[in-house]
C-alpha cells in the first residue's frame, strides 16, 4: 500500500464526510471501513415489511442546519415535517386525559427552568426530577426515548449542551438510503476492520488484515463503545486524558420495535407520538403510522433496551405486542403482524446507538477531539458539539476535522 496524507477509519457520515473535504482539499486518503456496507448506523432496508424502514438514524434533525435536508429535498425524498409533541399518554394502561397532558406540558417546562437553575454539584439528570410522575414521563421522553440513557446516567451539562433539533423531518425513502446515495461516490475499502494504529514513527502505520497502510495522519470516526471495547489497539497507547474520555463517554441505547398494524388505525393519526409510562423504567414509545404505512414503530431506551436487546427479538416484540392489547383491547390481537427488533447494542462496530457523557464529564467531548501528537484525531457523533448524537453531527464533525487535518499537514 503507497502512503497516503490520511487514513479514515470508518465509512459512516463523519468518515464519508471527511473523505469528501479531503479530496476537495487536495489531500491524497484512504477510507477502510469493518462492514460489508458504507454508512454505519444510518441504515435502510425494505426486507423486514416490504417499504423502507430505517433501523437506525430516521429523523433529519434540525433541519435548517442540516446538509442533508437540501440534499434530500433535491433528491426528491419525501419530507414529513414531524412535530415531535407527545400526543397520547398512557400511565400503564391508563389513559392520561386532557389535564394529564396539561400537567405533562406544564412538567417540560418545569423541567427545563430546573435544569437551567443552579443545580450545585450533582450534575446528574435525576437530581431534579421531583417524585411527580409529569416530569417522570417528560423526561423519559427526553431521556431514553431521545438520550438513550437513563436519567440517573445523564450528565445535566451534556444534555443542556445538545442543541433543540427542531425542526425534525422524516423520509418516507429512508435517511439510511439518502446518507448511502450520498456516500456513494467515495472510494471505501469494506471488509477491512482496522486492527491497530502505530503511531510511534514519523507518521502512522495502520494495519488491517490485508495489510499496512503508512500515512501522515488518521481520521477515526469509529463510535466511543468501539473504542471502549479495544476495538482498534493503540501503539503506544493512547495518553491518559484520551483514555478517561473514552471511558466518559459511554454508548447510550435506542431500540426500535416495529410492529406491523394492518385493518386498523386504533384511533390514531399518522406520526401521532404515545408515550407509556410503566414501573421499573420499562417504558415504550410508539410512532404511529409513519406516512399512514401499517407499521407501529416502538422505543425504549437506556437500561431497558439493553435488557431486551439481551432477551432478544421474540421477547422483544412480544412485549411490544402486549403493550398495544393492554392499551387497545384484546381485538387488537387480530390486526398485529410481523414484528422486528434493531440490535446496535450487539453489534461489535458501534456497540451501542450514540455516546451520552457521563455525570459530572461532559467535557470529556472536548478531550477526545484533541488530536494526539498531530497524528491522531477522533471526529463522529460523540464530537460533534450540540448536534452530538445525529447524523448531521457526525457529518460536519467529519468535514471540519478533516479541514483541520488537511491545514496541518
Ligand atoms: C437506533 C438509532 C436511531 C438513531 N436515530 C437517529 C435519528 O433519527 N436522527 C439522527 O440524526 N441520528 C440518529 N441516530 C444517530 C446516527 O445514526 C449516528 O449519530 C450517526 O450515524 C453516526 O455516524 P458516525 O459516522 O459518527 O459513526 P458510525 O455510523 O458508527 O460510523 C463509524 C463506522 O466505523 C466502522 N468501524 C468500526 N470499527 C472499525 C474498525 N476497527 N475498522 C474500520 N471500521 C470500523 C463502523 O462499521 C461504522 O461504519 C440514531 C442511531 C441509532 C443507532
Amino acid at each position: 500500500m503507497g502512503d497516503v496524507d490520511v487514513v479514515i477509519v470508518g465509512a459512516g457520515a463523519a468518515g464519508l464526510s471527511a473523505a469528501k473535504s479531503l479530496r476537495a482539499a487536495g489531500r491524497s486518503f484512504v477510507v477502510m471501513e469493518a462492514m460489508g456496507r458504507i454508512g454505519g448506523r444510518a441504515l435502510t432496508t425494505d426486507t423486514d415489511f416490504g417499504v423502507p424502514f430505517d433501523i437506525g438514524c430516521a429523523w433529519l434533525h434540525a433541519a435548517d442546519r442540516n446538509p442533508f435536508y437540501p440534499e434530500a429535498q433535491a433528491a426528491g425524498w419525501t419530507l414529513y415535517h414531524h412535530d415531535m409533541a407527545l400526543d397520547h399518554l398512557y400511565f400503564g394502561a391508563r389513559r392520561a386525559d386532557a389535564g394529564d397532558l396539561d400537567r405533562m406540558r406544564a412538567a417540560e417546562a418545569a423541567m427545563a427552568a430546573c435544569l437551567a437553575a443552579d443545580h450545585g454539584a450533582e450534575d446528574r439528570l435525576a437530581a431534579v426530577l421531583a417524585d411527580c410522575h409529569y416530569l417522570r414521563a417528560s423526561a423519559t421522553f427526553s431521556g431514553p426515548m431521545d438520550f438513550g440513557a437513563d436519567d440517573d446516567e445523564i450528565s445535566i451539562a451534556d444534555f443542556l449542551a445538545a442543541a433543540d433539533l427542531e425542526p425534525n423531518y422524516f423520509t418516507r425513502e429512508g435517511f439510511g438510503a439518502l446518507i448511502h446515495r450520498w456516500g456513494a461516490d467515495v472510494p471505501v475499502c469494506l471488509n477491512t476492520p482496522v486492527r491497530r494504529i502505530r503511531w510511534d514513527g514519523p507518521g502512522v502505520a495502520v494495519d488491517t488484515d490485508q495489510g499496512t497502510q503508512a500515512a501522515r495522519a488518521v481520521i477515526v470516526t469509529v463510535s466511543t463503545g468501539v473504542l471502549q471495547f479495544d476495538g482498534i489497539t493503540f501503539a503506544p497507547a493512547l495518553p491518559e486524558r484520551h483514555q478517561e474520555a473514552i471511558f466518559d463517554l459511554p454508548m447510550g441505547l435506542l431500540t426500535k420495535i416495529p410492529i406491523a398494524v394492518s385493518g386498523t388505525r386504533l384511533g390514531l393519526s399518522p406520526f401521532d407520538d404515545l408515550l407509556m409510562e410503566r414501573h421499573a423504567r420499562h417504558d415504550l414509545f410508539f410512532l404511529c403510522f409513519p406516512f399512514d404505512l401499517n407499521l407501529m414503530v416502538g422505543f425504549v431506551g437506556g437500561d431497558f433496551a439493553w435488557e431486551l436487546e439481551a432477551a432478544g427479538p421474540e421477547a422483544s416484540v412480544d412485549f411490544a405486542r402486549d403493550r398495544l392489547i393492554d392499551l387497545f383491547g384484546s381485538d387488537t390481537r387480530r390486526h398485529l403482524g410481523h414484528g422486528m427488533m434493531t440490535r446496535w447494542g450487539g453489534e461489535r462496530w458501534m456497540r451501542g446507538a450514540y455516546a451520552a457523557a457521563r455525570p459530572g464529564k461532559a467535557q470529556a467531548r472536548a478531550v477526545l477531539a484533541e488530536p494526539v501528537a498531530g497524528k491522531i484525531w477522533f471526529a463522529g457523533e460523540a464530537l460533534a458539539g450540540g448536534l452530538m448524537q445525529t447524523a448531521a453531527g457526525a457529518r460536519l464533525s467529519g468535514a471540519a476535522v478533516a479541514q483541520a487535518v488537511s491545514l496541518c499537514l
